[in-house]
């Protein structure tokens, strides 16, 4: 693998951190993004411990002008961005009578403008370098899940916007892919377990008997198949969503 720069958001934990850490050990060099750059220590830590390269960077990904400075930052610190993981989230869950609009507008703030934000600002170093490599993180939420009509409606749209990078960018040897995991075992899915109540323990071992492969996803499942999305040989595979939920979901 030629050392690209690689710049994953939502990197300080979860998902995000053993994306950074797999690119970082597929011989990326990784900006490891999040909201507080402190909170990114551990996993760049982890990645120069392991003799990898890789730079903290603290920024709202739904801010514009936070996403300009960080993308900048990057490439002076770095080099010029080849790939982009827009893996930043947060959920407010809650059923569409009680849901505000701030909650609505939170998580479509992080998640779509967020990875729009990121993909317009990294996509200009991708063109001049004919080469790119963008994975969104979607959901199986994206299929419809109550409680959230806020989430369910920024992962689907994370696809659209997938297959629209997909077919704008293709020409510049640029690939836009999403990746829609099913249940991981994260700080996220543990708040959902605590907002119904149920430890977090219990609240696995009852998903895991609804999953065919009868286990609940590790950050690493979906950080293989990340691996995979933004490999140099995946160039022919362009505006896909890849489940990654232990079965067939549609
Ligand atoms: P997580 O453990 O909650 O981590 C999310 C990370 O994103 C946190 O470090 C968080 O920072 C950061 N973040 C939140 N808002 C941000 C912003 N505005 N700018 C920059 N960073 C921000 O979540 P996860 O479970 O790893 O999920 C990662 C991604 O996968 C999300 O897009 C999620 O929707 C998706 N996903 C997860 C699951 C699952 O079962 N876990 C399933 C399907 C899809 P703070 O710690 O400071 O808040």
């Amino acid at each position: 693998m030629t050392e690209r720069v690689a710049i994953v958001t939502g990197a300080a934990r979860g998902i995000g951190a053993a994306t950074a850490r797999r690119l970082a050990s597929d011989g990326m060099t990784v900006a490891v993004l999040d909201l507080q750059e402190e909170a990114c220590k551990e996993t760049v830590d982890d990645i120069t411990k392991a003799g990898g390269r890789a730079l903290a960077v603290g920024a709202d990904v739904s801010k514009a002008e936070h996403v300009q400075e960080a993308v900048e930052r990057v490439q002076a610190d770095l080099g010029e961005p080849a790939v982009l993981v827009n893996n930043a989230g947060i959920i407010r869950d809650n059923l569409l009578f009680k849901m505000t609009e701030d909650d609505w507008d939170a998580v479509l703030g992080v998640h779509l403008r967020g990875a729009f934000l990121m993909s317009r600002a990294v996509q200009k170093y991708m063109v001049e370098q004919r080469y790119g490599r963008i994975v969104n993180l979607s959901s199986s939420s994206a299929l419809g899940n109550r409680g959230q009509v806020n989430y369910s409606a920024a992962k689907a749209g994370m696809q659209g916007f997938t297959k629209t990078l997909a077919i704008e960018l293709g020409p510049f040897g640029v690939t836009a892919n999403a990746v829609a995991p099913g249940f991981i075992a994260t700080d996220m899915t543990a708040a959902t377990a605590a907002r119904v109540n149920m430890s977090f323990e219990d609240f696995q071992t009852a998903a895991a008997g609804r999953i065919p492969v009868r286990r609940v996803g590790q950050p690493a499942d979906v950080a293989h198949v990340v691996s995979f999305l933004v490999s140099e040989g995946a160039g022919f595979v362009s505006g896909q969503v890849i489940y990654v939920a232990g079965g067939p979901l549609c």
